[in-house]
């Protein structure tokens, strides 16, 4: 027998008529290069309706891919509702990548159209004669100077919203499985690989993120996604922001450190999210402006270290808490919280929980294997390949690679990531199985050594690769990046590592360097740090 409730679809619509009807007056607070502009969500979905006529005007096809190459601004959160809510398909695009990443991924989207931010323009429109399937490209002027240039396939934006009728009728779509967006994963080995997003997954992800046990979300918050619009659509904020009518603030490409403590302070933003690189950018200014607003941290995409947890938590009175996901999982998989089985735990202790990615949120599954595929205790203690399931996880990769090995025969997604689980089910990440360095047929967690080495007073930043040992197969290297002005060396590092990790662990080679490489997203670029050990191979 069926149940006798009704059948509406968890479609994106769902959510702009809420917003119009529900929140038309709370506000959209949005950096660019000509200064900061605010908007209500009112305005923003109207000229989102004004957009879904331009995409009829242009013949953009149903289901085609409109790439955008635009920061976190009012402007994408606009093509954020318009192209899912007509039907066709968000690709938000990361313009960091190398421009052979670019390429191959605007190709294998046989994106449609562009809309591109007229800062980024210069990084895209020396490709533009590869992209055979791109019919327009639309400029987003955000006050940058660089030139547009004179050519038929460019538009300008505002002029084409300012033609355009707004849509009256209501959005529909009516299968809730219809795809919404499509991201690339970084690449970080191999070709980047699409993940295309249903209006479904986006829902159910957004529904997730209000949760209290995750980032309890609500009316009341001012929520500022410094992750990316271009990565995992910004870790699904804006669309959570939306479900629960709080308001946005959006950085542009202003995240150099304090232009986003200021805009944090000025608009008393009580959430936000990034990646550690950002919060430990953010660090030296914690005292110097006002983030008494402030109530949830969240450090995604990579451990927490311990000097960071500690220092926000003893200048903010706010812990840094961590989620796991990546692209392929919407992202958020878990978030971390103190439950009632840590309520014994000192406060450090639990601080120190909050900094690990914790347990799964509801509607997803984990589990942990071995090398046969047998899954694995939740001791705490076995560590084996993280696996994940759920309706907000992929099931497959869209274009040209499909990529089957990356799922089980079972369904499930192999993440790649070595991890533990507790029998409270909370993960700790010991690492990407392709970072783990084995020495002496035993693994050295790359996150737990460099965390330790990160919590040296002198110490900014530590990445830690596996170089060939003629004796051990694998030995650790540290990059290690010290406190500007002070002197630190590798026995420093040394001595200080006794007794925090294995003596096994402890790395004979220290290298100091100015910065470690990030990837496009922000993380330590590992491949980097390898091919330059290549080049410069250590005695
Ligand atoms: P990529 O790094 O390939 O761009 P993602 O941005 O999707 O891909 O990142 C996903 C990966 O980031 C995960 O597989 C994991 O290795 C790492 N990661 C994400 N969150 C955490 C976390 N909380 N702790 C440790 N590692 C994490």
């Amino acid at each position: 027998m069926l149940g006798l409730m009704q059948d509406r679809p968890l479609s994106l619509p769902m959510l702009i008529g809420r917003v119009e009807q529900m929140f038309p007056h709370k506000r959209i607070i949005s950096a660019a290069v000509a200064g900061e502009t605010t908007a209500s969500w009112g305005e923003v979905c109207g000229r989102a309706r004004a957009l879904a006529e331009v995409l009829e005007r242009l013949d953009v096809p149903e289901e085609a891919r409109v790439g955008t190459f635009v920061w976190n601004n009012q402007r994408h959160v606009e093509l954020y509702l318009a192209v899912p809510c007509t039907g066709r398909v968000l690709h938000t695009i990361n313009h960091r990548l190398f421009s052979e990443q670019i390429r191959y991924i605007v190709n294998d989207a046989a994106d449609d159209v562009l809309f591109v931010d007229r800062s980024i323009l210069d990084t895209i429109w020396p490709m533009v004669d590869e992209f055979p399937t791109v019919r327009h490209i639309i400029v987003l002027d955000d006050g940058d100077q660089t030139p547009i240039p004179d050519d038929p396939r460019v538009l300008d934006y505002e002029e084409l919203l300012a033609q355009a009728r707004p849509r009256r009728e209501d959005f529909v779509v009516g299968d809730e499985y219809r795809a919404a967006a499509l991201c690339y994963t970084s690449g970080t080995t191999g070709n980047p690989k699409g993940v295309l997003y249903s209006h479904r997954s986006i829902v159910l992800h957004a529904l997730l993120l209000t949760m209290t046990d995750t980032f309890a979300l609500g009316e009341r918050d001012v929520v500022m996604p410094i992750v990316p619009m271009f990565h995992v659509n910004a870790w699904g904020l804006p669309y959570a922001a939306m479900v629960c009518g709080a308001d946005l603030v959006l950085p542009g490409p202003m995240t150099i450190p304090h232009a986003l403590a200021s805009q944090m302070a000025r608009h008393r933003v009580t959430f936000s999210g990034a990646v550690a690189t950002i919060w430990r950018g953010l660090l030296p200014l914690l005292e110097e402006y006002d983030l008494s607003a402030l109530r949830q941290l969240v450090c995604g995409g990579g451990a927490v270290d311990e000097a960071l947890s500690e220092a926000y938590q003893r200048i903010l009175g706010v812990p840094m808490t961590n989620a796991w996901g990546m692209t392929e999982t919407s992202p958020v998989v878990t978030v971390s919280r103190v439950a009632t089985a840590h309520d014994h735990l000192t406060s450090d202790q639990q601080r120190r929980l909050v900094g690990t990615p914790g347990p799964a949120v509801p509607l997803t599954q984990l589990r942990i294997v071995d090398g046969t595929g047998a899954e694995l205790p939740w001791d705490g203690a076995t560590p084996g390949e993280l696996q994940a399931a759920g309706a907000t996880i992929a099931s497959a990769y869209f274009g040209a690679q499909p990529a089957p090995e990356a799922f089980t025969a079972d369904g499930w997604l192999r993440t790649g990531d070595v991890a533990t689980i507790d029998r409270h089910g909370y993960v700790r990440i010991v690492d990407r199985s392709k970072d783990l360095v084995k020495s002496g047929g035993e693994w050295i967690s790359s996150v737990d050594l460099e965390n330790a080495i990160m919590a040296h007073p002198s110490v900014v930043e530590a990445a830690i690769v596996g170089v060939d040992d003629p004796k051990w197969g694998e030995r650790p290297l540290a990059y290690v990046v010290p406190r500007p002005g002070e002197q630190v060396s590798g026995d420093d590092i040394r001595e200080h590592l006794r007794g925090r990790v294995a003596q096994w662990w402890i790395p004979e080679r220290v290298e100091f360097i100015g910065e470690i490489p990030k990837t496009a997203t922000g993380k330590f670029s590992k491949q980097t740090l390898r091919a330059r050990n290549h080049e410069h191979p250590g005695p």
